[in-house]
């Protein structure tokens, strides 16, 4: 297994941000994930927090939206909770100002006004399901373009009742798409 970041097809400037941010070599769940994801793969990943998840679906996200510059919300990015998203969205500013790629954070107990500013100008939107829908029903977004979706702590958004949910915004993501899931449990 790939040891190094340099191994694993990132570019320069990737690896600039990621040498700034002190982190020297890869997790176990990062060596196993940026390669396949950066060739596109789907990928379910069984990793908690604190493993390195978020950097090892950001990294071939960030990849890959800068390869092409393209217009509206490509990448969207499912959590359980405010918490881990705003983590998630801070990981996502740092890996993606380099590359131009911007970020928004949709979550619920703040206002809809700069958030919705945010997803007319973000390639990456990270959100908790409940707060997207109020979104995707104000016509605030479209998720037509989503090229990528990842969905963080799959088996915790289930727990926590977001199925429902899940399955009217899924319903809206087209179906060619790559697919990142990742879990702390993989039942069911
Ligand atoms: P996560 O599991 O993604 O929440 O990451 C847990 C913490 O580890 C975060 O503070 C990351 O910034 C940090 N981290 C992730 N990958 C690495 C790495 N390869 N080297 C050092 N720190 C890392």
């Amino acid at each position: 297994m790939s040891s190094t970041f340099e191994s694993l097809g990132l570019s320069s400037a990737t690896l600039t941000t990621l040498k700034q941010a002190g982190y020297e070599k890869p997790t176990p769940i990062q060596a196993q994930t940026i390669t396949p994801a950066l060739e596109g793969k789907d990928v379910i990943g069984c990793a908690a927090t604190g493993t390195g998840k978020t950097a090892a679906f950001l990294l071939p996200i960030i990849e890959r939206l800068s390869k092409q510059q393209k217009k509206g919300v490509r990448a969207l990015i499912l959590a359980p909770t405010r918490e881990l998203a705003l983590q998630i969205h801070e990981h996502a500013v740092r890996f993606g100002k380099p590359h131009h790629i911007k970020s928004v954070a949709i979550i619920g107990g703040v206002g809809m006004g700069a958030q919705k500013d945010g997803l007319s100008f973000s390639q990456v939107c990270i959100a908790t399901p409940g707060r997207l829908l109020d979104h995707m029903n104000e016509g605030n977004v479209s998720l037509a373009r989503i090229e990528v979706l990842v969905l963080d702590e799959a088996d915790r958004m289930l727990d926590m009742g977001f199925k429902p949910q899940l399955t009217r915004i899924l319903a809206k993501v087209p179906r060619e798409r790559q697919t990142l899931l990742f879990s702390a449990t993989m039942a069911g």
